[in-house]
């Protein structure tokens, strides 16, 4: 799945495997040999005109034809479960806005800057908690000349960490000329990426993209985010191994989610062939409460029960961080054992 960069400025694969991705419904039912009626509690059109269904065809291959229950299709399906107003599920759970300062740069934690690169996602996961997020206000593509700015006037941030959106829906120019930029921070370190693109999409990871991180002077890190194991292939693993072999260190970020990845086989699976492909589990993020997402929540004990399963049969290196966002909080959150 890996594709050779133009010399030119053409329209890569990957751009255009991006804009041939679903997103519409019923298309995604039909290629799955389903239809509406085989969808407990239905589908939503209001939830997919508020959050649009977007589903790149690779990852759409990845479910299983026929089952209206498949993990994947669970994490991009439009439920009319998400019209339900359910109490304490909000628009800003994390506090993101209050988190804000200046245009596209969060600050929660000390030494680490994010930055919001983009509004754009190659896939959009109806438990995302930027779902609401007023990205067209705080997108920093118009700003970036600012942002980086406010950086430069922030000596105590040693990693700057691209957000979004997906950092990575950026074309390769643009994200070179934000790397080189940041690279000019002289109290930078680390520049850190966590995207999802890779797993929806492996041919976004270019020689282009692959040469920008492992030149670059500072260290880099991807996060990747996948949620369970049948998201980890092998045109996955050839992808990373790029980045892998040249230098960047991989990490996976995960969301526990009711009925895709809640329980002890799946998650330690999903640990297994992360690793199996050079991936380390990072964290395991509890849901935030996102106003149209209580249909993912799992019952309260369960995910420290489902921590101490993974412990007991797992090396330490392969658990993953149990964690709560939290507001205000000076870190993220690790949940306590039972
Ligand atoms: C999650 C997050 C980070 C990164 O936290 P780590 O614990 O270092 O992974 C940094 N900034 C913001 C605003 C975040 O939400
Ligand atoms: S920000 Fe991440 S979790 Fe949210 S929709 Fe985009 S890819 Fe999915």
């Amino acid at each position: 799945m890996i594709t050779l960069s133009p010399p030119t400025l053409e329209i890569h694969p990957w751009q255009r495997e991006l804009a041939a991705a679903i997103t519409d419904v019923n298309e995604l039912l039909s290629l799955l040999e389903l239809e509406e009626g085989d969808v407990v509690g239905g589908v939503s059109p209001a939830a997919a005109r508020e959050f649009r269904l977007r589903v790149p065809r690779y990852f759409a291959g990845l479910m299983r034809p026929g089952d209206p229950d498949d993990p994947l299709l669970a994490q991009v399906l439009p439920r009319a479960a998400e019209d339900h107003v359910v109490e304490g599920y909000v628009e800003d759970p994390v506090a993101d806005l209050a988190a804000a300062c200046a245009y596209g740069i969060l600050q929660k934690y000390r030494g680490r800057a994010l930055m919001i690169t983009t509004g754009a996602c190659a896939v959009h996961c109806r438990y995302c908690f930027r779902r609401h997020f007023p990205y067209a206000e705080q997108s920093v593509l118009p700003h970036w000349q600012a942002a980086l700015q406010a950086l430069h006037k922030l000596p105590d941030i040693t990693e700057l960490i691209l957000s979004g959106g997906d950092p990575l829906s950026l074309a390769d120019g643009r994200l070179s000329r934000l790397v080189t930029a940041a690279e000019e921070i002289p109290h930078l370190r680390r520049l850190r990426i966590h995207t999802r693109l890779p797993v929806v999409l492996p041919a976004r990871i270019t020689h282009k993209l692959a040469d920008l991180l492992s030149h670059s002077r500072l260290q880099t890190v991807v996060v990747i985010h996948a949620n369970h194991p049948n998201e980890i292939t092998a045109s996955l693993g050839q992808a990373l191994g790029e980045l892998r072999s040249r230098g960047t260190s991989l990490l996976n970020q995960a969301v526990l989610l009711k009925s895709v990845n809640d329980d002890a086989d799946t998650l330690a699976e999903l640990s297994e062939s992360l690793f199996g492909i050079g991936v380390l589990p990072y964290y395991l993020h509890l849901l935030d409460p996102v106003a149209g997402a209580a249909h993912f929540d799992v019952p309260v004990d369960r995910p420290q029960r489902l921590l101490e399963q993974l412990r007991s049969r797992l090396p330490g290196y392969l658990v993953p961080q149990l964690v709560r966002e939290l507001a205000g909080q000076p870190f993220k959150v690790p949940i306590s054992p039972l």
